[in-house]
């Protein structure tokens, strides 16, 4: 059956949300363009929610475009791949974008210019592989969410045996101000989101298929909709906008009317989603043979004179996009990685693009007024009418001020999914949400620390043991030797004492024998005696009772 037009599909509605100024027709006029091939990409081996990738080439190697140049460590991690043919030059710590303003490990590639492809071949007949083995693909091409969590996406396509995936939902929804890139590339490239929805869709044997989009997008949901309509499990969905509706529980309410339990995660409730922009990434994985070595970024803002998306290179300096868009960094009053409302500041503008920079925001005092002085609160409680996972943030921001980590974490800080609700209607302009990333900065290092001492401890106790064990192994060690000498010591007796009795039997036997002898020969010689004086008086008799005599 043939999905319809007109089809409508209930909506429910999460809790609170605001509604900040859009602001996205500045970056949508132009199409998507490709960014110009940098003469340096500084890739950082930590793009990705888990473990670090490790390097697998060393610096002075040649690297081919879309070779494999670092590979991922333990199951939650992702391979880098060289987005450009050219030379490792260094391996070593740069600046990376992250609200810490850190440095991290990093592989440097001088490009050559050339950008010559690594030999790559698209997957035939994807549907005849096994999920895992799909799976397998998405992970060896680097595959993490690209809504900005850059969480390895083939262990989000891993339902595994808890439970089968009733519907896969795919977030088209870009509900944060500014950033476009997700509606060009919707509007631009329908076809490879439906290749990649579909498989994804196999990947998780998902039953149906739901690609929201919100009201403010009709090119894009018109695109969808006319890309999907061949198809009866999959459904576009049109949701009102409403931020933070691209926030992963907040859609899944709204789709499906299901609560993601606070401590867990979609899939436990039968529902996984994906950004639009992955299952692209999907489809140039599996039908092209691709791994992700780029990305479409917004480059917004009022410093920015030609505001458009650009598709990048990872490693790509965001200075140079800039520049490329007819930026004027002097104007910048706070470059922002990602959006107003949840994106972070940067230090500086020659940081890389990386797996999860969706929008580089140039932001001037126009865009974004300086912070005005922060007032006493007056409990008026219009930010837990917003906070859309239903916290009270006004207390959570008594106690993060107070540094009571304790009361923080058991008004549930963990849960706060940094949405910036609460700080934007707060009325005496309390940077609540700054609050509760300190705090959680603050637990974090708590726990680190905690484990460091643990570790230490555990270091400790377990050198006491082996101490108390060398010791208590060496005594009876002793103790062993010892019972074996008092063994030998006895068998040495008895055997001593064994051959003194052997010996005394022996000396007896002998004594004995002797004596036999000794009597054998008197009696012998007695014998004899006793013949001679017969024969001297009776001679040619026989004595009648000589044997008598004898026993006598
Ligand atoms: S919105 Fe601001 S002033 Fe009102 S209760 Fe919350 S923190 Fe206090
Ligand atoms: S930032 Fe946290 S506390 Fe504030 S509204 Fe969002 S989820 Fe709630």
């Amino acid at each position: 059956m043939r999905q319809t037009v007109n089809r409508i599909r209930r909506l429910w509605k999460f809790r609170g949300g605001v509604h900040p100024p859009q602001q996205k027709n500045i970056s949508t006029s132009a199409p998507i363009s490709p960014a110009q091939l940098p003469e340096r990409l500084v890739l950082p081996l930590h793009q990705h929610i888990g473990e670090p990738a490790e390097p697998i080439v060393n610096i002075g190697d040649k690297v081919l475009k879309g070779q494999m140049i670092a590979r991922p460590q333990g199951y939650v991690s992702a391979p880098i791949h060289a987005p450009t043919s050219g030379t490792v030059i260094d391996i070593g710590n740069y600046p990376v974008p992250h609200p810490s303003s850190l440095s991290a490990t990093c592989m440097v590639i001088h490009s050559d210019g050339d950008d010559r492809w690594i030999e790559h071949h698209a997957v035939e007949d994807y549907f005849r592989l096994p999920p895992s083995e799909l799976r397998n693909l998405i992970r060896e091409a680097g595959i993490v969410g690209l809504g900005g969590a850059g969480f390895p996406s083939y262990i989000k396509f891993n339902p595994g045996q808890q439970k089968a995936i009733q519907t896969l939902i795919l977030n088209g929804v870009e509900c944060e101000p500014y950033i476009t890139c997700d509606d060009l590339l919707m509007r631009e490239r329908p076809q490879d989101i439906l290749s990649g929805l579909l498989i994804i869709q196999h990947a998780l044997q998902a039953h149906e298929c739901l690609v929201a989009i919100e009201d403010n997008k009709p090119e894009a949901f018109v695109a969808l909709r006319q890309a999907t309509e061949d198809y009866d499990n999959i459904e576009v969905v049109q949701v009102p906008t409403l931020y933070p509706q691209g926030s992963e529980k907040q859609l899944v309410k709204v789709l499906t009317g299901k609560e993601v339990p606070a401590d867990g995660l979609a899939l436990n409730i039968g529902v996984v989603c994906a950004n639009v922009g992955t299952a692209a990434a999907v489809h140039n994985a599996i039908h092209r043979g691709e791994p992700l070595i780029s990305r479409n970024v917004t480059i917004t803002g009022s410093a920015i004179g030609s505001p458009r998306n650009l598709n990048v290179l990872l490693g790509t300096p965001m200075r140079e996009l800039i520049e490329q868009c007819d930026g004027n960094l002097d104007r910048i009053e706070r470059l922002i990685m990602g959006g107003p409302m949840m994106g972070f500041a940067l230090h500086r503008p020659d940081l890389p693009v990386i797996k999860t920079t969706n929008c580089i925001l140039a932001a001037t005092a126009e865009d974004l007024p300086p912070q005005r002085p922060e007032l006493p609160c007056i409990r008026c409680g219009a930010c837990a009418d917003t906070c859309p996972v239903n916290l009270l943030p006004q207390q959570l921001y008594w106690y993060s001020k107070h540094q009571n980590l304790d009361k923080v974490q058991e008004f549930n800080l963990f849960d706060c999914i940094e949405c910036g609700c609460c700080s934007y209607v707060c009325p005496s302009n309390i940077p609540l949400v700054q609050y509760f990333r300190f705090a959680k900065g603050d637990i974090w290092t708590q726990e680190r620390e905690k484990e460091k001492s643990d570790i230490a401890r555990r270091r400790h106790e377990f050198h006491q043991f082996r101490v108390a064990r060398d010791k208590e192994e060496r005594q009876a060690k002793r103790n062993r030797k010892k019972a074996a000498l008092k063994a030998d010591t006895a068998a040495a007796e008895r055997d001593k004492k064994k051959a003194e009795i052997q010996a005394a039997i022996e000396r007896t036997q002998t004594r004995r024998q002797d004596a036999m002898k000794d009597a054998e020969m008197r009696r012998s010689s007695y014998q004899g005696r006793t013949r001679d004086h017969s024969t001297a008086g009776n001679a040619g008799q026989q004595p009648e009772n000589s044997s008598d005599t004898e026993q006598k």
